[in-house]
């Protein structure tokens, strides 16, 4: 029965830049006797897409140099040995700057295709964004998160999860440092359970993590008890978290500046107003 499921739940090839942009390594996808798809890649026409260029340090175009090999429109209308076993590499160069460039290499295998090697890795294409959160997150655990995001890129699961737990861990700990300098008394605070902890704090804490509360009881149970496939699975959600209440701190953060900017701006006028009304003394 759960056989015929998955089966059913088979997955259509998806659109190629999600190949090269999106999947972790070695994810099969089943050709289903597309030969189609593979001669698209191997043949033509040349791969283009929109890209965040790791170089530059923007978006780009990336495309292939045309280099297809000469006949390659001979080849017959039907050709399944586009199937046959084979691995081949797609480079594609940056269209602000040649020297910059992808490397994707592909397998196929018994009619299975896999990305086997590419670079710059998938995680080093959403650590840009990842980047935008340093005004909320310390250097070292920033660098955690992109560890994580790097394990799950190169297949790794439950791995992946223990730099995750390590990252919600510091955002309530930081939490609980701010309310001891704040003078609150946090009694116990050190004895409790992580979702304690986060009750404790709750009138501090980004409401994102108060409402995702349960995420670390799932993280901890990656670390111990969930197999490889179920903690692959469950990554990108518990990313995602992460990523929300990074999300609040930096709203908390942008609205914090701007009230600062505000004031400033406010006791100018107020004290100018006070100055000129010195100057000018009301007439009698
Ligand atoms: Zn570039």
């Amino acid at each position: 029965m759960a056989d015929d499921e998955i089966e059913d739940d088979e997955e259509e090839l998806p659109p190629l830049k999600t190949l090269f942009l999106e999947d972790g390594l070695y994810r099969e996808r089943d050709l289903g006797g597309d030969w189609g798809y593979i001669k698209r890649m191997i043949v033509g026409p040349d791969q283009q897409f929109d890209a965040h260029c790791v170089y530059c340090k923007q978006m780009s175009t990336f495309k292939e140099k045309v280099m297809r090999g000469s006949g390659a429109g001979m080849r017959p209308v039907e050709d399944k040995t586009y199937l046959s076993d084979r691995v081949f590499s797609i480079t594609t160069y940056c269209q602000r700057n040649e020297k910059h460039s992808y490397l994707y290499v592909f397998e196929v295998k018994r009619q299975v295709l896999q990305k086997i090697g590419q670079s710059p890795s998938v995680a080093e294409l959403a650590f840009p964004l990842l980047d935008n959160y340093e005004p909320v997150l310390e250097r070292a655990y920033l660098k955690e998160l992109k560890t994580a995001l790097g394990l799950f890129a190169h297949g790794v699961g439950a791995g992946a999860f223990v730099y995750l737990r390590r990252v919600f861990e510091k955002l309530v700990h930081d939490e609980a440092e701010a309310a001891r300098k704040a003078g609150e008394a946090l009694t116990g605070f050190d004895d409790m359970r992580l979702d304690q902890k986060i009750e404790a704090l709750q009138h501090r804490l980004p409401p994102a993590l108060v409402k995702y509360k349960l995420a670390y009881g799932v993280l901890s149970a990656g670390v111990h008890t969930l197999d490889e496939a179920t903690c692959k699975r469950y990554f990108p959600v518990l990313q995602q978290i992460i990523m929300v209440i990074l999300d609040d701190h930096l709203a908390a953060r942008s609205k914090r500046l701007a009230l600062e900017q505000l004031d400033a701006a406010f006791n100018k006028v107020h004290a100018e107003v006070k100055t000129k009304s010195k100057k000018k003394p009301s007439v009698p």
